[in-house]
């Protein structure tokens, strides 16, 4: 594992790995973003692309490929090593990173993959005629239905044309009580649904005619879980980040048809409200959402119980509904993808919106009307995180509603006069925090710049007694060949490695041998100063009594050594 480990992160690229998570931006060797482990507006998450390293200023995250795969897929050490090869399609064996589920996992995967060719084989076929039908019905080309691998599921057949090993575990099938196993999804259209890599790990199947329920998906899966997923997640999350936002519609079709009309940064709940789940992916990708459900009440409802999930990921919330009370599908096709993107962009903020419904739906010169909807808008203004924002649009709801800024205020428990009450910190915790000396940084970098420096510096590895940084840099010097993420793991201390990972991203110019030893002569010094000290108090404490010879000879020594430089002692 550990050589198979070192053959992957030998060969990744923790630029483009990190790029399906996070909008990296820049194009030296340092790139930035927003942090998909905390919420902030501004990046202070950063990708080195020479050290394959990340760290975030913010919440102190940081470390190489496998830490950033681990904690974001919230994956184990083997399985980062998986997900990592996958994409840079690198083969391990099967025994490799056995978890025990892995190879029910591949079967899966590899029965789902056959389950999708096998509706779409069938969509061809004389009996999807009624599921075409509902294709053309809403203009959706050939070209696009296959882009999105839509399908049919006949009456009968798929389980004698997938024979799975296991056919309940594929959320396929259903078993009765007699223990018979039949299809699932039956004289239905099929949409795969993908996982953030494109991988098939469910399908919705929409009846053809009358039938209930209209939607039915996959029952839950060890791949599949329906509040963990966004339907066209992995075709949309390029678009989203170059966007800058993401379009949350409701339905297959309504998410379909958009990426036909050139909308490409949109994704599907494909359920009613967004989940918390749901809504954290999001956040990794994007800093802002456009909520655009159907205008109908369910579709009303739903959003506004979302609105406060997305705030509270500290995500922007703006709201679009369509003229004319259409659903974007049907808008789309009536107004093209032009005058949809207009829209989008000019979506109000939510509270704007909420605000002109309020409006819309009652009296607001009715004082009791007027008071439910302040209250009403208020609640969701509540939940911004960012309280400067918080402030800006409370202003602005005071004014829109025609209220006393302060009664909104005070219902928000904010206040622009009163400075913000920050909690007392003792200052004993103040000063623990401990940094890393310049010296200390610049030998870190040294050695990661040139392992043959690194090399170099290996004999003076006793002078770094004082060094906070003295466990990592032995083992550097020592073998300056090790990776650093590995060096780091061996350290208990979180604090230094932290700091470590800090100091790491930071933009260093190229060290040479002489500033290198000047470093380590410096922490020398430091440490040399400590023990003159020591030895200065001990000598005091022999009063006017002679001196042990001892630590006069200590004392002269150090005295000698003092400001030496080590090109000298070498
Ligand atoms: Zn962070």
């Amino acid at each position: 594992m550990k050589n198979l480990a070192e053959t992957v992160r030998n060969s990744a690229d923790i630029v483009r790995v990190v790029s399906d998570y996070v909008t990296l931006k820049g194009t030296g060797a340092t790139l930035k973003g927003l942090c998909p482990f905390h919420s902030e507006k501004t990046p202070s998450f950063s990708v080195h692309r020479d050290k394959q390293y990340f760290y975030c200023f913010g919440c102190g995250a940081g470390g190489d490929v496998f830490s950033f795969v681990m904690t974001i897929e919230k994956a184990t050490f083997p399985e980062s090593v998986r997900i990592v090869a996958e994409k840079f399609g690198i083969s391990i064996p099967e025994q490799g990173v056995d978890d025990g589920k892995a190879e029910e996992r591949k079967e899966l995967f590899e029965a789902l993959d056959r389950a999708s060719n096998y509706f779409r084989k069938m969509l061809s076929g004389e009996e999807a005629g009624p599921a075409r039908q509902i294709l053309e019905k809403r203009k959706i080309s050939a070209e696009f239905a296959e882009r999105f691998r839509v399908g049919y599921a006949p009456a009968a057949g798929l389980l004698a044309a997938l024979r799975p090993r296991d056919a309940v575990a594929t959320g396929l099938f259903v078993r009765n009580e007699q223990g018979e196993i039949y299809d699932r999804f039956r004289r239905r259209l099929m949409f795969p649904i993908w996982n953030d890599r494109g991988k098939v790990i469910a399908f919705g199947g929409r009846a053809i005619g009358d039938v209930q329920p209209k939607y039915l998906n996959s029952s839950e899966s060890p791949l599949y879980s329906k509040s963990n997923v966004l339907y066209a997640l992995h075709v949309a999350r390029n678009a989203a980040q170059k966007a800058g936002r993401m379009v949350v519609v409701e339905g297959y079709f309504d998410c379909l048809s958009l990426h036909q009309g050139g909308i490409e940064n949109v994704v599907a709940s494909c359920g009613t409200s967004l989940t918390q789940q749901q809504v954290a992916i999001m956040a990794r990708y994007v800093p802002e959402i456009v909520m655009n459900y159907d205008p109908d009440t369910a579709g009303q409802n739903a959003m506004r119980k979302s609105i406060d999930l997305l705030l509270a990921k500290n995500l922007r919330v703006r709201i679009l509904k369509l003229p004319g009370g259409l659903d974007p599908d049907d808008f789309i096709r009536r107004e093209g993808g032009e005058v949809y993107s207009r829209l989008i962009a000019d979506a109000p903020y939510f509270w704007q919106y909420l605000m002109t419904e309020a409006a819309r739906q009652h009296d607001l010169d009715q004082p009791s009307a007027k008071a439910d909807a302040v209250r009403d808008v208020l609640q969701c203004v509540a939940k911004i995180q960012d309280r400067v924002e918080q402030l800006e649009v409370a202003r602005a709801v005071a004014e829109g509603f025609k209220v006393p800024e302060a009664l909104v205020f005070e219902s928000l428990h904010v206040s622009p006069r009163r400075p913000e009450v920050r909690p007392v910190v003792p200052k004993a915790a103040v000063a623990v925090r401990r940094t890393l000396s310049p010296s200390e940084k610049q030998l870190i970098h040294a050695v990661l710049q040139d392992q043959e420096l690194g090399r170099q510096l290996e004999p003076f590895v006793d002078f770094l007694v004082e060094a906070w940084s003295r466990p990592i840099l032995e083992q550097l010097f020592k073998d300056p060949a090790r990776n650093l993420e590995v060096v780091l793991e061996s350290v208990e201390d979180e604090e230094l490695r932290s700091e470590v990972r800090a100091a790491v991203m930071e933009p260093f110019t190229q060290v040479s041998l002489e500033q290198a030893l000047a470093s380590v002569a410096q922490l020398r010094d430091a440490y040399l100063v400590k023990r003159e000290m020591e030895i200065r108090e001990q000598l005091k404490q022999c009063g006017s009594g002679a001196a042990p010879l001892e630590l006069m000879k200590m004392q002269m020594d150090i005295a000698r050594m003092k400001g030496l430089s080590l090109e000298k002692t070498r």
